[in-house]
């Protein structure tokens, strides 16, 4: 893979597992683009680290992307930079995941979801003081 060198940590025993896991809850499907799974036709769904640990298999960690979008994404987002992009809808739960966990907060899907505004928030300069006062 062109972009591994920026990669740390090792895929856990179960890896396969967790990997097949992630790809269902994508409904078998790219969550980027929605192309399904389909290798013939040059879409091999596969998971993208956000955080680039691949010991790290939180949800908001594993992105399920057909090979098209995640090399995209290895190319455009490195979470250490910040953000010189707008987020896509379908991008911003596992940001606000990962703000969450950066920050010590609640990192479950169902809690992420439902601050996902105050969550991205964070971003931004003294994004993080709303839900540190709340
Ligand atoms: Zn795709
Ligand atoms: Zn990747």
């Amino acid at each position: 893979m062109p972009y591994s060198r920026d990669y740390r940590g090792e895929y856990p025993d179960n890896w396969d597992e967790i990997a097949d896991r992630t790809k269902a809850e994508a409904d078998h499907k790219c969550v980027r683009c929605g192309h399904p799974h389909d290798v013939e036709a040059g879409y091999m769904l596969t998971v993208h680290h956000l955080d680039k640990d691949k010991s790290n298999c939180a949800w908001w960690n594993l992105i399920a992307t057909c090979q098209r979008c995640h090399l995209i994404l290895e190319g455009k987002v490195d979470m250490k930079q910040g953000w010189m992009f707008d987020h896509s809808s379908w991008f911003m739960p596992y940001v606000a995941g990962y703000y969450a966990h950066q920050n010590g907060l609640q990192e479950d899907r169902e809690y992420v979801e439902a601050h996902l505004e105050e969550l991205l928030a964070i971003g931004k300069p003294n994004g993080l003081r709303p839900l540190l006062a709340g």
